[in-house]
């Protein structure tokens, strides 16, 4: 079965700690045990050239020395022709190294492999084998392997392999400080398996045979057996995803509505605390509106978002989601893309940024930028205000059809995004898209802790954004459209003099004239503030861009709203708020009629017509407005270009397809 090759060989250690790489399939553990043992003494850093990271961590244990761990990525087997497998390879030849790692193969290999999943380990096992290098192998999830009442003789194994073989649970900790002890002195494997690819799996296949015990086995398989076809059924499978996703969206967002009051109300009183404490002016309208109000407009998606990651952090530990995207490959086929893409999709529904990041995991390049391409056109919780805007205005009275349009306006998101991937697949990224591989993990009861940890850091990623670009960007916008300061109108400044004449010469007991005056100063608040958008610099740019935007019926102030957004969709509805309202507070009762009955320069004609409402509609469906996302698209893809290319692509079918309904609906008499 093995070939024998005498003792085991020493092998000088070439720094004081052992270097120690950590392989695994996906799923084995590995995180979980480096996070155990690093704990804060960790950094992580890419290969040179991808964004493949590694992380590299220092484990100090007194009775065994310094031990240099490093987390390589997942792979099933280190032959294959993927990015993750070359990175394996590279790395265990000592040709591939991390940013700021020096080149040499490692001290020792640790093979990590699943108790309750032999079988498929010990092809990766093999393969490490065959490099001989000191290697131990690690068989974890002994935990959850019991509770299954699977048990392996390691004994055996580690007879058959001619190496350390250490039983242990990340997760419990039970078997690591053995584990420790045995990579710090591990020596070159007395044995090698056999040659090729085809022989390794033969060569498995006994070894497996050969120390799987347990009376259960055969059970356990046939529960997991029997929920597999179920999910992966072309009709129940179906099904079963249906459901999940209908369960997940509708938690999400009735859950998150609870957090996301709670951010608004706070943001709204810290606004107000600026506006108290500073003294009336460009500072305090700087910080309370341009600062706290533009931040504050993004940050209220962090529960939705949160909810959504930690939902789908859950989904997938329970190993449900490589299922689910298991039926969806078959969906995605046909477009160019696979089951890989599902997740990265999926999490575009939060925010595309993570969404775009997570497409790290699609291992076919030409897949992965084509995901990567079409992830934004999926709708994002940035869009749902201005959904909400405008269904609100189309189906007053009638929530029930207001709901079907904004599943509607998801739907003609992904259906965008599918056909956008099918063309870009026949023509920019032409290829097969690769077929998922038919393993699936096995079963498990989801981590909390994991959950929690990857929702922080998706989290975190939001906010980042919502501190630094979106930040930005509100104050350039808020200067954009309070410069320059010009002279009231005259209208107003009359209207301002009638209610101090009224004030004036009202008695003490009459409380008519006082209201009246107070009526008068509010009209002329809100001309004063449309006459100061009409003339600010964001004024001007919206007349005149107009011309560009007649087509799909949008006014002078729609195109300042519609270029607003730009810089992020959400912005929107703040801005027409301002611009049609005098009011940024979009909450106040009413504010949605007063949007509604909100009429263009000459007081007649509304400016959300039925006609104009739909076509602004399917436009933030489609278009590319999200600065932040067009700069994740160029980092992860590797080139602007493709970025220019998102850009370029979105904004013209979002045109298109508004001029579209635009024109159709005039046609036939809508207006
Ligand atoms: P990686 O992809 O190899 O890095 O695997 P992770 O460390 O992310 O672990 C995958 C899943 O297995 C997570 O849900 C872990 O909580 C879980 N897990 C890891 N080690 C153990 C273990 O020893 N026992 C049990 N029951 N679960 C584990």
């Amino acid at each position: 079965m093995t070939t024998e090759v005498g003792q085991s060989e020493a092998r000088p250690r070439t720094a004081d700690s052992a270097r120690v790489a950590l392989l695994g399939n996906p799923n084995t553990g590995k995180s979980t045990l480096f996070n155990r043992l690093c704990g804060a003494r960790q950094k992580t850093s890419n290969f040179p050239g991808t964004t493949q990271e590694a992380r590299v961590g220092l484990v100090r244990a007194d009775d065994h020395g310094a031990i240099e761990l490093i987390d390589l990525p997942g792979v099933y087997s280190i032959e294959l022709d993927m990015t993750e497998a070359a990175l394996c390879r590279g790395m265990i030849s000592g040709e591939i190294a991390p940013r700021g790692e020096r080149l040499a193969p490692p001290d020792v290999i640790c093979v990590m492999i699943d108790a309750t999943d032999l079988g498929r380990g010990l092809v990766l096992v093999g393969e490490a084998l065959r490099r001989r290098l000191p290697t131990v192998v690690a068989i974890n999830m002994v935990d959850l392997a019991r509770r299954r009442g699977v048990h392996a003789d390691e004994g055996r194994l580690a007879d058959i392999l001619g190496c350390a073989v250490v039983v242990c649970s990340a997760r419990t900790g039970e078997g690591v400080d053995r584990l420790l002890s045995e990579m710090a002195r591990a020596s070159i494997p007395n044995r090698t398996p056999p040659g090729d690819a085809s022989g390794l799996e033969r060569w498995a296949d006994e070894v497996f045979a050969e120390v799987a015990l347990g009376d259960d086995r055969d059970e356990a398989r046939t529960i997991t057996d029997r929920l597999d076809k179920a999910f992966t059924h072309p009709v129940a499978g179906v099904g079963a995803f249906a459901f999940v996703m209908a369960l997940m969206f509708y938690v999400i967002f009735k859950l998150a509505t609870y957090p996301m009051d709670l951010v608004d109300g706070l943001f709204a009183s810290l606004a107000d605390g600026v506006r108290r404490v500073l003294p009336e002016g460009i500072l305090a309208d700087l910080l309370a509106g341009g600062v706290v109000g533009g931040v504050g407009a993004t940050v209220i998606f962090v529960p939705q978002i949160c909810l959504l990651f930690f939902m789908i952090s859950l989904l997938e530990d329970t190993g449900y989601l490589a299922r689910a995207a298991f039926v969806m490959d078959r969906v995605l086929r046909p477009f160019g893309l696979s089951g890989h893409s599902f997740v990265p999709l999926l999490s575009s529904h939060a925010c595309a940024l993570p969404g775009i990041m997570s497409a790290r995991a699609v291992p076919d390049r030409k897949d992965r930028l084509a995901t990567i391409l079409v992830a934004p056109f999926m709708t994002c919780s940035a869009r749902i205000p201005v959904y909400v805007l405008l269904t609100t205005i189309l189906f007053r009275g009638r929530p029930a059809m207001g709901a079907i349009a904004f599943v509607g306006c998801y739907a003609l998101g992904i259906i965008a995004a599918l056909g956008s991937a099918a063309l870009a697949r026949r023509t920019l990224l032409q290829g097969k898209s690769r077929p998922m591989a038919l393993e699936l993990p096995s079963y498990k009861v989801p981590s909390l802790s994991t959950a929690l940890l990857t929702t922080l850091d998706r989290g975190l990623v939001f906010l980042k954004k919502a501190g630094s670009t979106i930040l930005a960007i509100s104050i350039v916008l808020w200067w954009l459209s309070t410069y320059p300061i010009v002279e009231p109108p005259p209208v107003a400044t009359d209207l301002r003099a009638r209610a101090a004449a009224l004030v004036a010469t009202a008695g003490d007991d009459s409380t008519d004239p006082l209201y009246e005056s107070e009526m008068l100063l509010a009209e002329a608040g809100l001309l004063e503030a449309i006459h100061a958008t009409r003339m600010s610099f964001a004024g001007r740019l919206g007349r005149g861009i107009e011309p560009v935007f007649r087509p799909l019926g949008f006014d002078w102030q729609l195109s300042v709203g519609v270029l607003s957004s730009f810089a992020a969709r959400e912005v929107f509805v703040s801005t027409m708020a301002v611009m049609l309202t005098g009011e940024e507070d979009t909450e106040t009762e009413g504010i949605l009629d007063r949007l509604a009955r909100a009429t263009r320069e000459d007081g007649v004609t509304p400016v959300f017509t039925v006609a104009v409402s739909w076509a602004l509609l399917v436009y933030y469906v489609l278009a590319m407005q999200c600065l932040p996302t067009l700069a994740v698209t160029a980092k992860e893809s590797g080139s602007v270009k493709w970025a220019v290319l998102q850009l370029v692509w979105m904004c013209t079918v979002a045109y298109l397809a508004a001029m579209i309904v635009y024109q159709s609906l005039l046609l036939f008499g809508v207006r």
